[in-house]
């Protein structure tokens, strides 16, 4: 299956109150332990590229891998761009075969980041290329990104509707109190937010900073209208831990794929749980 706008299972999900996850690419065996998982699960996915993952693979790697995944799992697959920064870089992925893409303007103020977001909407759209927004501000670090606590602010809900109303996006990120990278106490989402905008517009909100948020919290919130769900720490985390493990046990292994191959094997097992808490799985 060629690679597809969010839009394959995006208004599904919202529908049958269920997630798709966003799982980061870093790598060739992120790539390959995504897809396996999906496989296993029969689940549609979102491969995210940060751009600085976007720098590191390079384009042609990029589209090429996702696209082997596609064909290889047999699933749904959005090739996503995450926390596009401009007009640019999201033209960019759209020529090189990106099926969707983030734009994140929200350290614009709110008029700006409309009129930027409705310029790669109109185009994105034209081309069966699905979007996401973003509104308030995600706290946390992620490549190239970083808000501090005290510049992250929360979504105000009638702004985040207005965004819709006008932007037109496909999915729009909130700010609810959720970070990027890993929590050091309990996340503290504002549900209420996530309640208000849901019920106002059709199109799902998306959680990012998935990686650490309890069970319970991440169900209610599907329950109130989340769809798209980003989880990459998680994955960085045990992929990290398993190749550590194996190059601290032995100081004579040299074959990448003695060490790599845990770290891959580790990331599905945490793919597939995340695909059975987001409801996904057998929804491909
Ligand atoms: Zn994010």
């Amino acid at each position: 299956m060629p690679l597809v706008s969010m839009n394959e299972f995006l208004p599904k999900a919202k529908e049958k109150r269920f997630a798709v996850g966003q799982f980061n690419m870093n790598n060739l065996e992120f790539a390959q332990a995504i897809a396996q998982a999906a496989k296993e699960e029969n689940s549609p996915f979102i491969f995210g590229i940060s751009e600085g993952a976007l720098r590191y693979m390079g384009m042609e790697y990029t589209v090429a891998m996702a696209e082997a995944a596609a064909k290889t799992s047999g699933v749904p697959v959005a090739l996503h761009l995450d926390h596009g920064s401009s007009f640019d870089v999201a033209m960019q992925c759209i020529r090189g075969g990106f099926s969707s893409v983030m734009f994140d303007g929200s350290h614009y103020p709110f008029e700006e980041n409309v009129r930027l977001t409705k310029e790669i909407v109109k185009v994105a759209h034209a081309m069966g290329v699905s979007v996401e927004g973003e509104l308030g501000t995600i706290g946390g670090v992620e490549d190239d990104l970083v808000v501090d606590e005290a510049a992250a602010t929360l979504a105000k809900p009638e702004e985040a509707i207005r965004y819709y109303e006008e932007t037109g996006v496909d999915c729009v990120a909130i700010a609810v109190g959720t970070a990027h990278g890993m929590y050091k106490g309990e996340p503290r989402i504002h549900f209420d937010i996530i309640e208000e905008v849901s019920k106002a517009i059709p199109v799902p909100i998306v959680l990012h900073g998935g990686s650490g948020v309890p069970d319970d919290m991440i169900q209610r919130s599907i329950e109130l209208g989340v769809g798209k769900i980003n989880v990459n720490t998680e994955n960085q985390v045990v992929c990290t831990a398993a190749v550590r493990e194996v190059l601290n046990n032995d100081d004579n292994v040299i074959d990448p794929r003695k060490y790599l191959g845990p770290g891959r094997e580790a990331m599905v097992e945490v793919v597939r749980s995340k695909m059975r808490l987001f409801g996904s799985n057998n929804q491909a």
